[in-house]
């Protein structure tokens, strides 16, 4: 068995007791990512002499015996949404080309703090915006499951990298469902957090109010440890919430009793794909059959959640963009004749066609005599939505439905179809709606052969349970130890 078959917390036991050193965990990661990375293009900076150094120095203090984080020494790739310092982060878009962070986000210094291997920068939508990968400014990212389909998006490289064993674990950004859809779509768990769980310091802004990290593995417990790694109040994002951080790497296995699971009817309805469907359902049995109690809850106001989402998704967007004006951040034309053209023509350069499409659709929701219409109406629904969750999980502890509404789709299918892409959203856009946190683990295969997601939603800050009841049912399956091409 090499060690790219192993899981992060697998992982993480043969570091602790010296079978394998970091700097072989991390050659291993490196070799893998000149192997495969050509085809499937998950990086888009890798600087594997700064990652060798790392895990050599991590390697020697564990051999003087020094006490080392939950992490010592396991490598993780950082969407390139998440600032670390002296790498280049350029959110996939051609605004930011060419920069270098000054600083750490707050979640990269959590890493280094937990000594964990910073192994590079992955691909995705341009500023986060899209469910494909095909929004990137610097070429698409292969699903590893069949090459000639997109892994999801936004957070594509993450997904695809740790599906494709090029690393262990990797962080993403989820706004509305950018860890989740593309964790279903490459057949890995991926976890959003409760909104104020992690702190988004030093996370480029996409939606502000809807913006979460979360972990990326190939199984529950891994994804319970790097969150744990990364949770924790933070001064520095006023949103972040200062409440205990439970050990997650020690409670996931925790067996659960008295499981109370709700299931919307409506997430079963048109739209969804009849072998998604099936998988899903049968995931619900064999939590019936591990002594879960199933009943169906109701979501009344979750049909308005996409029209919500893109007013107030957009109209933050069409504000935290604007930042990039050639002059205070960003890409700065070279020709223009005064200083409207230059912002004109750096904005216009440095931006891609989805980016300007939300800018435009968010400023409009914003100007006068449409705010009240759009912004402020997407905002009461959003509350309503809310409310129909905290009603359901009066009732239920979990509510288990299915992540997208199709496998993974080909390249080119949804591109010029802006709604349809929207569409792929339609199931975990309400958990970012709500703030609440939600997984997403593999529960089966098409007969084409690719994966299936399962997506479990819960009460907020209750990690804990959510964890814990993804690992009961990955406990009795076995799709988490499926991988392409084995
Ligand atoms: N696909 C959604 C969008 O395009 C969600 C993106 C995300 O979660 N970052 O906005």
């Amino acid at each position: 068995m090499g060690l790219s078959d192993l899981s992060a917390s697998e992982l993480l036991d043969q570091l602790q007791s010296g079978a394998v050193s970091s700097r072989e965990v991390t050659q291993a990661c490196l070799a893998a990512i000149t192997v495969q990375d050509t085809a499937v293009h998950a990086f888009l900076h890798v600087d594997a002499a700064d990652a060798l150094q790392q895990a050599a120095a991590i390697d020697e203090r564990r051999v003087r015996g020094e006490s080392l984080g939950l992490l010592a020494g396991l490598p993780v790739a950082l969407k390139d949404v998440l600032c670390q310092q002296g790498q280049p982060a350029t959110c996939a878009s051609k605004m930011l080309s060419g920069f270098i962070p000054p600083y750490d986000a707050h979640v990269v210094t959590k890493l280094k703090q937990a000594d964990a291997v910073l192994l590079g920068r992955t691909n995705m939508d341009e500023f986060a915006m899209g469910s494909s990968s095909e929004n990137s400014a610097f070429g698409v990212t292969r699903n590893p499951w069949d090459l000639s389909r997109i892994p999801g998006g936004s957070s594509s490289g993450s997904a695809a990298a740790v599906a494709a064993r090029m690393t262990p674990v990797s962080l993403g950004s989820d706004t509305g469902g950018s860890i989740r859809q593309p964790a279903g779509l490459c057949g890995i768990v991926g976890m959003k957090p409760t909104y104020g769980r992690i702190s988004r310091y030093g996370l480029i802004a996409y939606a502000s109010s809807l913006d979460q990290i979360g972990p990326f593995g190939t199984d529950v417990r891994s994804v319970a440890t790097v969150l744990e790694a990364i949770s924790g109040h933070d001064p520095r994002d006023s949103t972040s919430v200062n409440q205990p951080v439970p050990e997650y790497s020690k409670s996931v296995d925790q067996p659960l009793t008295g499981l109370k699971i709700g299931i919307v009817p409506e997430h079963f309805s048109a739209g969804l794909d009849t072998e998604i469907a099936a998988a899903v359902k049968s995931a619900i049995d064999v939590y019936r059959s591990l002594g879960a109690e199933v009943r169906e809850v109701a979501l009344p106001h979750a049909k308005y959640c996409i029209a919500t989402y893109y007013l107030i998704a957009c109209s933050e967007a069409s504000s935290n963009l604007s930042r990039y004006d050639g002059i205070h951040y960003g890409h700065r034309a070279t020709s223009f004749k005064n200083l409207n053209e230059m912002y004109a023509a750096s904005r216009g350069e440095g931006f891609g066609a989805e980016v300007k499409r939300r800018i435009m659709l968010g400023t409009y929701a914003l100007s006068t005599g449409y705010y009240d219409q759009y912004y402020v109406k997407a905002l009461k629904v959003r509350r309503l939505i809310r409310q129909d969750f905290d009603a359901a999980f009066q009732q239920v502890d979990v509510i288990a439905g299915p992540v997208t509404p199709t496998a993974a789709f080909a390249i080119g299918e949804k591109a010029n179809d802006p709604l349809a892409m929207y569409l792929s959203d339609i199931y975990t856009i309400s958990a970012n709606l709500a703030g609440l946190p939600a997984i997403s683990l593999p529960c089966g295969f098409t007969t084409g052969g690719l994966p299936i997601g399962l997506q479990l939603q819960g009460r907020p800050f209750d990690e804990d349970r959510v964890l814990r009841a993804a690992r009961m049912y990955e406990a009795t399956t076995d799709w988490h130890t499926r991988r392409p091409n084995g």
